[in-house]
């Protein structure tokens, strides 16, 4: 194969190559993939995640040190008697070398994403979250000037900050749900010029968050036997496997897929019900009822995608399958005191989603269910918010425009981000 990689969809095996594609040109319902010509993982010597660059979809990079650190946990892993646990982290910690300022793994999808986007000329990209994707994606406008339309619900908007000015953003609240901005959003990707950023179908997306697998196993020498992750959308499972099945492939580093461990946070845990009941499909009454109070009451409100890549063909319960995984529900009350040991033990503060993984392997430990002996892998999704919040500038990202629920996107409105496109163009040409 000549190019550096090509998609290719599980589906209907066909391969061809990519033009920001996030789905398969013949329609089917699978997640695509991507297929690199290197088959043994090759390291650059370039920043951050760009190192692995050779499992990236992408042809450059970017100039930023804001990568996955991993090392062998003493004080935790002592707690828990385990023997060989290796603590992938991404976040803010300049001691240990991790530069992620805004403190979540998000920052590891943003970086290949925006590249990928810019190299295949596919035009602007549209996000909507305002939690930690909404600010990893702020922070690499911000970093390398791309140009990012961000919608969210008005009340979420002052969770959207950076740690260097983002002038290339434009921010557009909805006064309204989450629902209603999403809706917003895909609007908006009506504007030629304008694409959606594509969520688990978005390979630099996946790829980005596989580095964590593959940065954890250079450090250990080894693939894991286990891998534990908190999820909301799954995605970080599902790159685990993928990453996985490369370094497998590669041969250097073991011949078996470690099983994912993955957690939510109680009440809200549809992947669990669904993956215990054994459902293809997530259903709404039965995994998770009263959705909204159920969201309302969990500290990790990263983790409650109501639409997560379940059932589809690649997705996060064929992940769980093919390495005979499995998935913990956890409580806020446990998942607090797993992030205060952790804080105890390592000497950083955890995003309230990495806490969640941590107990879930507290319980793991407890249970018998990884051996003292066995190699894990913990995915610190996030952490180290307080250190930030003392050592970096934060900037609120202002709005651009504020729209009412269920206004269409037509006249002033559209004019007004039609506006903001042409001049994000000037930027470009002059740049
Ligand atoms: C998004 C997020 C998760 C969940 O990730 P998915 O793999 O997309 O489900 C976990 N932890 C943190 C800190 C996050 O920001
Ligand atoms: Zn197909």
């Amino acid at each position: 194969m000549r190019e550096k990689y090509l998609l290719r969809c599980p589906g209907c095996g066909r391969s061809f190559p990519d033009r920001y594609t996030l789905d398969c040109p013949s329609g089917c319902d699978a997640l695509l993939r991507t297929v690199y010509r290197e088959r043994q993982l090759i390291l650059r010597d370039l920043p951050g995640i760009f190192r692995y660059k050779d499992w990236l979809p992408i042809e450059g990079h970017l100039r930023l040190d804001a990568g996955p650190v991993s090392y062998e946990s003493v004080g935790l892993a002592r707690e828990l008697g385990l023997s060989h646990l290796t603590v992938v982290f991404s976040g803010y910690w300049p001691e240990r070398g991790g530069r992620m300022e805004t403190c979540s793994f998000k920052e590891l999808e943003a970086q290949p994403t925006v590249l990928r986007l810019r190299e295949k000329g596919a035009g602007v990209l549209q996000v909507s979250s305002a939690g930690n994707t909404g600010r990893a994606f702020c922070q690499i406008s911000g970093l390398t000037g791309a140009p990012v339309v961000v919608v969210v619900p008005a009340a979420a908007a002052g969770r959207l900050w950076t740690t260097v000015p983002a002038a290339n953003v434009c921010l557009i609240t909805v006064d309204g749900d989450y629902s209603d901005s999403i809706a917003f959003g895909r609007e908006v990707c009506s504007l030629p010029g304008v694409v959606p950023e594509g969520g688990a179908k978005n390979v630099a997306r996946r790829d980005g968050m596989g580095t964590v697998m593959l940065d954890g196993a250079l450090a250990a020498g080894r693939l894991p036997d286990c891998y534990f992750q908190a999820v909301g959308s799954g995605t970080g499972g599902i790159a685990a496997w993928e990453a996985a099945e490369r370094l497998v492939a590669d041969g250097r580093f073991g011949l078996r897929l470690p099983a994912l461990h993955l957690s939510q946070n109680l009440p809200f845990v549809p992947m669990v019900r669904a993956w215990e009941a054994g459902r293809i499909d997530i259903v709404p009454a039965e995994d998770m009822p009263d959705a909204e109070a159920a969201i309302a009451r969990v500290s990790a409100d990263v983790l409650t995608n109501r639409h997560p890549p379940w059932g589809v063909r690649g997705g996060v319960r064929d992940a769980l399958a093919a390495s005979g995984g499995r998935m913990y529900a956890v409580s806020n009350g446990d998942a607090w005191s797993a992030g205060r040991l952790f804080a105890e033990t390592e000497e950083i503060d955890l995003d309230p989603a990495a806490a969640v993984a941590v107990a879930s392997l507290l319980r793991a430990a407890e249970e018998g269910l990884v051996g003292p002996e066995e190699h894990v892998l913990l995915n610190v999704t996030g952490g180290g918010y307080e250190r930030a919040a003392e050592d970096l500038d934060r900037y609120p990202v202002e709005p651009s425009l504020r729209v009412r629920a269920g206004e269409a996107f037509a006249g002033d409105v559209r004019d007004a981000v039609r506006d903001w496109l042409t001049e994000q163009a000037g930027v470009a040409a002059r740049a």
